[in-house]
């Protein structure tokens, strides 16, 4: 072999054996980054799962405190401001002083569990309706229908949401306590506020003159509630039947535009207008029903002791309130759905 061919070779396999070195280098290095990166990866999930933990004991720790730091007591035990009913006699909430510790007590069997509970939940169904009536609805709305129906989810959310703040703090202090129990009045009235609206938008949908006539008036009798709801008399305990009667008598305003409504429509034969109708009958009655238990304290009044924790009348108004408020959003559902898919010159051809 020519000795020119040699060195040829001799250079090329020197060249072969470099690369065949860089490659293992680069693959060495692509490993260990491979590995460095396992490694940070492991750490961070470590260390989230340490965070979690002690997060987690943190919550227990807080709830222990919470669950230990207080004894439901005899209302005979309670600061006068905290004795609303005489005749539930035991399971009360001490006062609490600190926000931490009333937000904790929803978790512990009480007088006020159920109350607290029971419009939480309702509270959570009606933002979930809100969802569905305004992001997957099959019938497109229009920006009024938008705002008839969030009158309506705006006073039911309200309501019941304040309504559930209250029973949780209302244990912390007078102050706080009043100031609750005034906003837990105003969710009422924005809720009476807010079912009327919608029944007479879509009852006088083509009767221009009495739909703005009646909206308005019962949007000033709304306002007029909220103010007399804010005075500090009016959440006083012997002030229960002033309440249930100004909360009674706003709902019952609804009578005379309902009645006209029902001698003015030609076309009531149709069922949904009856079923809107009935809808309406019925809530009126599951309302006035919950607010006369409310006034008259009953059962607790003929088993004074025995409803402490369960069957009260605050319990049974509550229960009757979101079992109202579900039959109100049937009946202005379906009748907005007959006045959103009869023909678009309805009002014209009165
Ligand atoms: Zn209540």
């Amino acid at each position: 072999m020519a000795p020119q061919l040699i060195s040829r070779r001799v250079v090329r396999m020197g060249e072969q054996e470099g690369e065949e070195k860089e490659g293992q280098e680069v693959t060495e290095v692509h490993q260990s980054l491979q590995s460095r990166a396992v490694e940070a990866m492991d750490n961070m999930w470590h260390k989230a799962c340490e965070k979690g933990e002690e997060a987690e004991i943190y919550v227990e720790k807080a709830m222990k405190k919470a669950w230990d730091a207080w004894k439901t007591c005899h209302i005979s035990d309670l600061p006068s401001w905290l004795q609303d009913n005489e005749l539930l006699h035991t399971g009360h909430r001490p006062p609490l002083k600190s926000f931490q510790a009333c937000f904790w007590s929803i978790f512990r069997l009480h007088t006020e569990s159920v109350n607290i509970w029971t419009h939480l939940i309702g509270c959570i169904i009606f933002a979930c309706l809100a969802v569905y009536v305004y992001f997957f609805n099959p019938h497109p709305l229009h920006w009024e229908d938008k705002l008839v129906f969030g009158s309506f989810f705006l006073g039911a959310i309200i309501c019941l949401g304040m309504s559930s703040s209250y029973h949780t703090f209302a244990c912390h202090s007078p102050h706080v306590g009043r100031l609750f129990s005034r906003l837990d009045y105003c969710g009422i009235a924005l809720l009476i506020t807010g079912s009327i609206v919608p029944f007479l938008y879509y009852g006088f949908y083509c009767e221009y003159l009495p739909k703005v006539c009646y909206i308005l008036i019962v949007l000033a009798l709304g306002v007029l509630t909220t103010v007399v709801s804010l005075s500090e008399t009016f959440s006083l305990p012997h002030y229960r039947p002033v309440r249930a009667s100004v909360f009674t008598g706003f709902g019952c305003s609804g009578i005379i535009p309902g009645i006209h409504w029902f001698f003015s429509q030609e076309s009531l034969h149709l069922s949904s207008l009856w079923y809107s109708l009935l809808c309406l009958i019925l809530m009126g009655v599951l309302y006035v029903t919950g607010a006369i238990l409310y006034a008259l304290r009953v059962p607790e009044r003929f088993f004074p002791g025995k409803c402490d924790y369960w069957f009260h009348s605050h319990q049974l108004f509550h229960v009757l309130v979101i079992a109202a408020a579900v039959v109100h959003y049937n009946g202005i559902s379906e009748l907005a759905l007959y006045r959103l898919t009869s023909s678009s010159d309805m009002c014209d051809a009165r």
